[in-house]
């Protein structure tokens, strides 16, 4: 999710006060483990450094680089409150650390993408995963379970390091609660509710979740995620729905919508990084442009459909830079109702 990040506003009183929280929190931690530990210098190394984070809230520093006093990017703040220095400023050494962490965490998150294995005679199944950088905030998946299949596709708020860490987590929350077999809204209930417990105030995550059944008929959940089209006959249709993101608030509930494919039919999902992809001049590829590019696509096989949709979206921006991940996800019904 694209421009998201400037709403974790650093300098943020409700910013500074979670992350003070974490650190206390971790301070607790190191105390309780001391007595067990000893004074093992790594141990001492670390406590100090906390210490030193906490300090910098007290003279108003903290989120500052002790290089360039310009504010840290917080996205790396999130993900460690210990850091002292803007990207700009650190060493080459440093800078490789990172990008070992961030290839390591791209192979981990592509180990996280589903398996296109599970497409049948009764539904063909493909998805199309473009990070913006080396990791994405893009979340797809699908799940056979009980004879039907659960799609999902999300949109983690922010970008990289930080939106990837959530993303793994919606992926273990899902995959652990989609066998417990529950209603649809009960498990979007859930999934909320977990997701707020275990991010910050200002993360959440725009996301769809859904099952077909053997008959075609499709259920599903949308938490303030772009609406999911179905390429049929007369052309296309963007099913109407809506709810909050997960993870705004915790006790949000979440009502479902219902579809039906028919023999041939297919269902788009996809995140703003199709709809909000831009050309040289700042112009948004749109959801008109995405209708065009599937239009007529009655019968085409996932893959394809895919292809031409991508091939849309990259003719229109040309060599424009891409600042946002790309996911879409493709499910076609080819049962016989
Ligand atoms: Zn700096």
């Amino acid at each position: 999710m694209e421009g998201v990040q400037m709403s974790y506003a650093p300098a943020s009183a409700e910013f500074d006060a979670v992350l003070r929280g974490q650190l206390l929190d971790r301070r607790e931690k190191l105390e309780e483990a001391r007595p067990r530990i000893g004074l093992d210098s790594d141990f001492s190394r670390l406590l100090n450094e906390v210490d030193a984070a906490l300090a910098r809230f007290d003279t108003g520093t903290f989120g500052l680089c002790e290089e360039c006093h310009d504010p840290i990017e917080p996205e790396r703040l999130i993900a460690d409150p210990l850091i002292r220095l803007c990207l700009g400023d650190l060493t080459q050494k440093q800078l490789d650390t990172i990008q070992d962490d961030l290839q390591l965490a791209a192979e981990i998150q592509k180990g996280l993408l589903p398996t296109i294995a599970l497409s049948s005679d009764l539904w063909n199944v493909d998805f199309a995963y473009h990070p913006a950088g080396v990791v994405s905030g893009d979340y797809v998946d699908v799940i056979g379970q009980n004879g039907e299949l659960y799609f999902i596709l999300g949109d983690v708020s922010g970008k990289g390091l930080a939106a990837s860490i959530l993303m793994s987590n919606l992926h273990a929350m899902f995959h652990a609660l989609i066998p417990l077999d529950m209603p649809l809204c009960d498990l979007m209930s859930r999934a909320n509710r977990l997701f707020c417990e275990s991010t910050l105030a200002n993360q959440y995550a725009t996301l769809i979740c859904g099952k077909i059944n053997a008959h075609g008929e499709v259920e599903f959940c949308n938490a303030g995620h772009l609406a999911p089209i179905i390429v049929n006959h007369a052309g296309s249709v963007q099913l109407d729905s809506a709810g909050l993101p997960l993870g705004m608030f915790c006790d949000s509930s979440f009502v479902s919508s219902g579809a039906k494919l028919n023999q041939g039919e297919t269902l788009l999902l996809f995140t703003d990084g199709v709809t909000e992809a831009n050309d040289h001049a700042g112009e948004e590829f749109g959801i008109t442009r995405l209708f065009n590019a599937v239009n007529g696509s009655l019968g085409i096989e996932p893959t394809e459909l895919l292809q031409n949709c991508i091939s849309s979206v990259s003719g229109f921006r040309m060599n424009a830079a891409r600042n946002d991940d790309l996911t879409m996800l493709a499910l076609k019904y080819s049962g016989g109702n």
